[in-house]
């Protein structure tokens, strides 16, 4: 097993366990079950939605300094989407770290890349390479993906004390990202999400979603993860909890 697959099947491990943020939905968004999309009159109809792309950012991407196997692939994915499909908003998701961010082990005494450590706050931490540091090249969006002047990024992990998997909530859910209100501002009851990792930040975002109330569709061919193993794992969890996993030919 090379050094590099070592580190990812303990990461594995430490990624085991339930996501750490559980929130407690404010005021969940009434959303009502439909899918597929109604056929009427032969008009589809469907219910207000929006496709959430998570993390798509170079240091995840090939030469990136936390690349994620095969993460490119995603990109064109997300584009033929755009470009099949009509969403009502689409936002991006952007890790975007400070430099003295507590997820780098960099900042913990060197701690061993991928261990666990715990943090201040009580969090358990997966030591990360410094990666999506802010203003670096790294925590730009890959090159090759399309983006609209419509489209609205959500950064998150810029508090240096705790990182933030999900879009939605810091790891230890005592902050909150503008993700969900916008969502709710803008009427939106579907969420469509895929992104890089899929075992991480798509995984806790997707899990969070339906938390609050969404209806959440995992895109499972625009996601990559760390490893086979881990993405599985992942994909069981959010099939426990109700999100309907899908690849992008089935949305319409
Ligand atoms: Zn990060």
């Amino acid at each position: 097993m090379s050094k590099v697959s070592a580190l990812r099947a303990r990461f594995a491990q430490n990624t085991t366990s339930e996501p750490v943020s559980s929130p407690k939905p404010s005021s969940p968004t009434p959303v009502k079950k439909r899918w597929p999309p109604v056929q009427s009159g032969g008009f589809k109809r469907r219910l207000p939605r929006a496709l959430i792309i998570v993390d798509v950012q170079n240091d995840f991407c090939a030469n990136g300094s936390l690349s994620v196997p095969d993460a490119d692939a995603v990109v064109p994915v997300f584009n033929n989407i755009r470009k099949k499909s009509t969403f009502d908003k689409i936002y991006l998701t952007r890790d975007y770290h400070p430099a003295n961010h507590t997820s780098f082990a960099s900042n913990n005494d060197d701690a061993p890349l991928f261990s666990v450590v715990k943090l201040e706050c009580g969090t358990d931490q997966v030591m990360w390479p410094n990666h999506c540091v802010q203003d670096t090249k790294g925590s730009e969006f890959h090159p090759d993906l399309i983006i609209e002047s419509t489209d609205e990024v959500i950064k998150k992990g810029m508090n240096p004390k705790i990182d933030s998997y999900s879009g939605f909530f810091d790891n230890n859910s005592s902050e909150k990202t503008e993700l969900e209100q916008k969502l709710k501002e803008n009427g939106i009851t579907d969420v469509y999400i895929g992104g890089i990792a899929l075992d991480v930040c798509v995984l806790f975002t997707c899990m969070d979603a339906k938390k609050l109330g969404f209806n959440t569709f995992f895109i499972q061919d625009a996601s990559r993860g760390l490893g086979e193993e881990q993405n599985k794992q992942a994909i069981e969890k959010m099939k426990k909890a109700g999100i309907v996993i899908i690849n992008s030919n089935q949305i319409n």
